[in-house]
């Protein structure tokens, strides 16, 4: 990677160290000869939180400005997600409302998702849209806004099968205390339910020097918090002749100087080795938090999800990580109601929350997708039945998550502070462990800080408590 230009919100921005300086100035210089002015919402999960981020740092390094409200911008984009129903009615429902604000010299652009899934059919049902870009092809964007500043009036980005990844030299970065980078793209992985591998295209690992380099420079501008991303990110497999493993990645990367923090999300059971666990163990930079994605406590429906685990090794993974001598919290999805799904087997989800105790879950009612095997598979589960079980399996787990941190009382966390309550000396942040902590604190200016914090109480998904001062 060269010269990347890191360019942060300025609202959000630390007092400016000189590279974040130069690197706003270059990019006002850019944009001196500005080309117009661009309004970009997301929909979605991290991984599209952080492609809007380049898409963004994209856009600026071409000379455009990033305006606050679609009626400002020459340029509208709407970046999307389908992983549940009603993605597309929604996305035309959206594109309707900016359809009814457009002005003449306006022109729409639809990213991510649903724009890889409707494909040109976009146009037909929306034809005031003039941009249709899936996530495999961003890495084209700057042809794509030539044409569109050409004059174009449909212009599409619709790879999906492709083995290279969105490398750019410009990334907009949002959060000024933690940066994404994403280390490996699409999914493999086939499971039955999920749009993901239609959508993002195949598995595609970034050069491990190329993220490295990425680190380093986010490093020497004051980060000291990063987060590798990737629907499968533990599937890591360097293209580079050094073949790094994840865990050799995780551990250089803790090694950077000015690093504090290494965070990685999601991890898949099935590649989730002894190594990582070892990592994590040994290097008190990598966080103590796995995000290993369940889906169902049911041998029987986990192959049905074609899951390629069962309850039994999935718990081995568990066992694994908490025989470690480094405590780690563990997170978890589930999907309630999979086609099929009997009672008994539901109970089976529950009692594997009461086996793992989680220390918090993203529970969803499955939701047929189209293209996936599970939409044509039979015993579909009523929407009321999804919503019982979906609700039963909330109030468990939050049983147990009070029942957690509740006994953390008095423990003394390191939090990484990402933002102040609106009430006066109150702050939030996170612990290494994820879990978010909000506390009060005489002093001022704690913004990016790291403090200890000492826990005196909870609520059912974050701790309490009070600033301590000693050294870290
Ligand atoms: N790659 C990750 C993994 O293996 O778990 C997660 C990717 S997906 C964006 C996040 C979560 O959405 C999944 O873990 C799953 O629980 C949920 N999800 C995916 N497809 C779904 C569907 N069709 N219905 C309900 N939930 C779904
Ligand atoms: Fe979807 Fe499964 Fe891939 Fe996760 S591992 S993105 S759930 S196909």
């Amino acid at each position: 990677m060269g010269n990347a230009i890191d360019i942060r919100l300025e609202s959000l921005v630390k007092p400016a160290t000189p590279g974040v300086a130069a690197a706003n100035s270059a990019t006002s210089a850019v944009a001196e000869q500005a080309r117009g002015t661009f309004f970009l919402e997301t929909f979605g999960c991290q991984m599209n939180e952080h492609d809007s981020e380049k898409v963004a740092g994209v856009l600026l390094a071409r000379g455009y400005r990033q305006v606050e409200t679609p009626e400002a911008a020459s340029l509208i984009l709407y970046n999307t997600c389908s992983i549940r129903e009603k993605a597309a009615q929604k996305v035309f429902s959206r594109l309707g409302v900016y359809r009814d604000i457009l002005g003449k010299e306006q022109k729409i652009g639809v990213l991510g998702c649903v724009a890889q899934q409707e494909g040109e059919a976009i146009f037909s049902r929306a034809p005031w849209v003039s941009l249709v870009c899936g996530s495999a092809s961003y890495r084209n964007l700057p042809q794509m806004l030539a044409q569109l500043e050409a004059g174009a009036e449909r212009v599409t980005g619709l790879d999906n099968d492709t083995d290279e990844t969105f490398e750019t030299e410009v990334t907009r970065r949002d959060n000024p205390w933690r940066a994404y980078i994403t280390i490996i793209e699409g999914c493999d992985k086939a499971c039955a339910y999920c749009v993901v591998p239609f959508t993002r295209g195949p598995e595609r690992s970034r050069d491990s020097a190329r993220v490295l380099s990425e680190l380093r420079q986010l490093a020497e501008r004051g980060y000291s918090e990063v987060q590798f991303l990737g629907q499968t990110v533990n599937s890591y497999a360097d293209p580079s002749p050094r073949k790094m493993r994840f865990s050799q990645l995780l551990v250089e990367s803790a090694q950077v100087p000015g690093i504090r923090r290494v965070r990685f999300t999601t991890s898949h059971p099935r590649d989730f080795t002894p190594d990582i666990v070892a990592a994590i163990e040994t290097h008190p930079a990598i966080c103590n938090h796995v995000h290993l994605p369940v889906q169902s406590g049911s041998s029987r429906v986990l192959r049905a999800m074609q899951r390629t685990y069962s309850r039994a090794e999935y718990l081995e993974k568990i066992a694994m990580i908490r025989g470690a001598r480094r405590q780690t919290a563990i997170t978890t999805d589930i999907i309630v109601g999979f086609p099929g799904e009997t009672e008994a087997e539901f109970d089976e989800t529950l009692s594997l929350l009461d086996e793992v105790k989680y220390e918090g879950v993203f529970s969803f009612k499955y939701s047929p997708r189209p293209n996936t095997p599970a939409t044509s598979m039979p015993d579909a589960i009523p929407e009321e039945e999804k919503s019982r079980r979906l609700a039963l399996l909330q109030e468990k787990q939050r049983a147990i998550q009070v029942n957690t941190l509740q006994k953390l009382a008095g423990e003394i966390f390191e939090v990484h502070v990402d933002g102040a309550s609106k009430k006066e000396n109150q702050w939030y942040g996170h612990s290494s462990c994820n879990r978010v902590v909000n506390f009060s604190s005489s002093k001022s200016d704690l913004l990016g800080e790291y403090v200890a914090v000492r826990v005196n109480g909870c609520t059912p998904n974050s701790l309490l408590g009070e600033h301590v001062v000693r050294p870290l």
